[in-house]
Formats: C-alpha cells, sequence, structure tokens
C-alpha cells in the first residue's frame, strides 16, 4: 500500500482518496512517531495498571512489534469508545461493555501468547526473521490471471488457489 491509494467506491462513479491513519506505525515519520509512542505508552502503563496485566503485557512489551501493532489497536478502539461528544456523554450505552467482552479479553490473550516466554526482567524477543515468498507464487499468479477473461467477467471454470 502506498501513502496515498487511490480507490473507487462501490459504485466505480467516484473516486476516493485514502491516506494512512495516524495509526499506521510503517507510515509515520519520526515526530509522528514520536508522538504516538507517547500516547501508547502512557496509555499502556494505564492499562497495565488498572487491569493489573502483568502476566499477560510484559515490561518489555514495547520491543515485540506485534504487541505494540495489538496494543495500538486496543487503545484506538479503546479511545474510540471512551470518548464522544459532549452531546453524547451523558448516554447510557453497551459499547463499554463490548470493548472488554469482545477487544480487550482476545487482545490480552493474544499479547500473553506474544511474550509467553519473557519474564519481568528478561524479553526473548528475537530479531524478525524475512518472511519467506513461495518461488512459484509469482508464475501460479500470471496463470491465474491469464484463464481469465478481460471483459470484467468472472473466469468460467476457474479454480482460484488450487494447482
Ligand atoms: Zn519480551
Amino acid at each position: 500500500m502506498t501513502s496515498a491509494e487511490t480507490s473507487t467506491s462501490e459504485t466505480g462513479s467516484a473516486a476516493t482518496q485514502l491516506v494512512p491513519c495516524r495509526f499506521s506505525w510503517d507510515e509515520l515519520d519520526s515526530h509522528d512517531a514520536r508522538d504516538l509512542w507517547k500516547e501508547l505508552i502512557e496509555w499502556v502503563n494505564w492499562l497495565r495498571a488498572t487491569y493489573q496485566t502483568d502476566t499477560k503485557i510484559k515490561p518489555c512489551w514495547y520491543r515485540h512489534r506485534p504487541a505494540r501493532e495489538e496494543l495500538t489497536a486496543l487503545m484506538v478502539s479503546h479511545k474510540a469508545v471512551y470518548r464522544t461528544d459532549p452531546e453524547s456523554a451523558e448516554t447510557y450505552r453497551e459499547d463499554l461493555t463490548a470493548w472488554h467482552t469482545q477487544w480487550l479479553r482476545s487482545s490480552l490473550d493474544a499479547l500473553a501468547r506474544m511474550m509467553a516466554d519473557c519474564t519481568r526482567d528478561g524479553c526473548a524477543h528475537v530479531k524478525p526473521q524475512a518472511i519467506v515468498v513461495d518461488p512459484e507464487m509469482d508464475q501460479f499468479v500470471t496463470d491465474d490471471v491469464g484463464r481469465r477473461s478481460n471483459t470484467g467477467a468472472p473466469a468460467s471454470g476457474s479454480a482460484v488457489g488450487s494447482r
């Protein structure tokens, strides 16, 4: 994904420019990354203290890229629920419970797995390795595309995903 892509709506008639949100780590400059680190660290410190999550969110969480992404998403969803416009501030709502049951609990389980081998005093983080790309993938895609019509209709008898 590039920093700005053009996408058409479902009708295909209007073009909409898509830009990265400010929580997209790979696309932040140093200033924005520093701001997001500050915001995330404050929020994670609050989360760890409030929910006593030390067995699941270890002190080394910031070293683990997947944990950083998971916690960023969890923070954004938390703020989306707990912050509202002034007119809605007194409204009884159920999405606060949904944040706990749908997002927090499953994220804590995922975070615990990510840092299962880390302790309070030591991090088991290993440097990520490059992903393996199957050398046959390009030919597979070329063959799949070649079986399709160029009229916009789906290919007849196409068995996408099979060999
Ligand atoms: Zn660790």
